[in-house]
């Protein structure tokens, strides 16, 4: 029941100005839920909150957390999604949810994202299940898939920091043959350039930190897939409690709205970027899929087909690592921050920033080499980015 008007100042500074007067009122955005506990005039409803069928604790359901939820299920064309504070949180209930047991056979991409890769591997080692490197592009790959009969196959859709962009319908159907679940990590491209769930993945993963929120203001990660695999995560999250906070859900919701037009914007730009460096004499290679000599570009023209997106990756000529960090200290206009999808240029260098959890064994199986620049390239005049980028590099070498 509401109290009376509080008249005394203790009670006045804690209760007065507390309830939100009913409206008819519909907020164009949704409102920030910042109240991590909600209480009832009826003590039944408190009861089915508690069984998670109305709000009243944040760890349980959240409003925001499940606005977020809903936009990345309708972006992925999935049945359901759960939101994490990370997108390591979101791969760890990944595979959390998929009970390993000793013995298990787990495939995870030898090009992919180093702190994923690491991830996997200690989680691997814990469950005793063993762990196997491929290359998600090899031609091989689909046919060891189906020797292996592993329980997991994961892969990304444009890999971190090289840009392999595996052939998605192949793995899933080696990996549906062998009875694998296949987990795809498509932070790279966004659902806005790419629907892997469409493409037979089982499990989609965003690091939402990433495009999705699109300006670097809030940490965030979602699984998306059919509602009896997403259902196990959302149970554990109660327990394990690691949950998306509302502001940050709605701030990543608020870039959600701008993803699409963000993300052909980033396409042309990145392509622009590509074609200038391509011409330079201080850039080996250029890797992005959208140029005719990427190794898979027959394959990303299939796979991303409304654009191959802002991330791009090249080789300083003739480049170490000293020259690689001088460079970073020459770019100006561009910014050397370690992540991708903001409306600013960043660059990075890829062997201690993205594939720093990598065994110098492992970067070089991979072709991760010392010159290799990655470049999430921004909203900027594609032509300021470019020439950014070129009088760093004649600077640096
Ligand atoms: C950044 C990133 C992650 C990890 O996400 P966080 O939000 O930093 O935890 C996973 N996969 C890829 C491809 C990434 O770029």
């Amino acid at each position: 029941m509401s109290p009376p008007a509080p008249t005394k100042v203790k009670t006045a500074a804690v209760h007065a100005g507390e309830r939100v007067e009913a409206s008819r009122a519909i907020p164009l955005s949704a409102p920030i839920f910042m109240a991590s506990v909600s209480y009832f005039d009826d003590s039944d409803a408190l009861d089915g909150a508690l069984d998670g069928r109305d709000y009243t604790y944040t760890r349980i359901k959240g409003q925001n957390s499940e606005l977020l939820e809903q936009a990345v299920a309708a972006l992925e064309g999935t049945e359901d999604c759960a939101a994490f504070p990370s997108g390591m949180a979101a791969l760890k209930a990944l595979l959390e949810s998929l009970e390993l047991k000793a013995g298990d056979r787990v495939v995870v991409p030898n090009d992919g994202y180093g702190a994923s890769l690491a991830l996997v591997k200690a989680f691997a080692r814990e469950k005793g299940a063993e762990l196997h490197l491929r290359s998600m592009t090899a031609p091989q790959t689909p046919g060891e898939l189906r020797a292996l009969k592993p329980r997991l196959v994961m892969a990304e859709s444009v890999s971190n920091p090289l840009l392999s962009v595996p052939d998605l319908p192949a793995l899933a159907e080696a990996a549906r043959d062998a009875g694998a679940v296949f987990a795809v990590d498509a932070t790279f491209p966004s659902p806005a350039l790419q629907r892997a769930a469409s493409f037979g993945a089982d499990l989609v993963l965003q690091s939402t930190t990433k495009w999705l929120n699109g300006h670097s203001d809030a940490m965030g990660g979602t699984v998306s897939g059919a509602k009896a695999r997403i259902a196990p995560m959302k149970a554990a999250r109660v327990l394990h409690g690691a949950v998306l906070g509302p502001f940050e859900a709605w701030l990543t919701l608020r870039g959600v709205r701008t993803l699409p037009v963000r993300m052909a914007a980033h396409s042309a730009h990145a392509a622009r970027v590509a074609e200038r460096l391509k011409a330079s004499p201080h850039v080996e290679r250029v890797l992005y899929p959208g140029l005719e000599e990427h190794p898979q570009h027959a394959v990303a023209r299939r796979m991303l087909p409304h654009g191959f997106g802002g991330m791009l990756a090249f080789e300083l000529q003739g480049a170490g690592r000293a020259q690689a960090f001088r460079f970073l200290e020459k770019v100006a206009l561009c910014k050397p921050a370690p992540s991708l999808g903001d409306v600013t240029t960043l660059v990075m260098h890829a062997a201690t920033a993205s594939a720093r959890r990598m065994t110098p064994e492992e970067r070089a199986a991979a072709g991760i080499r010392e010159s290799l620049i990655r470049v999430s390239v921004g909203l900027e005049d594609p032509d300021d980015v470019a020439e950014d980028l070129l009088q760093a590099a004649a600077a640096a070498l």
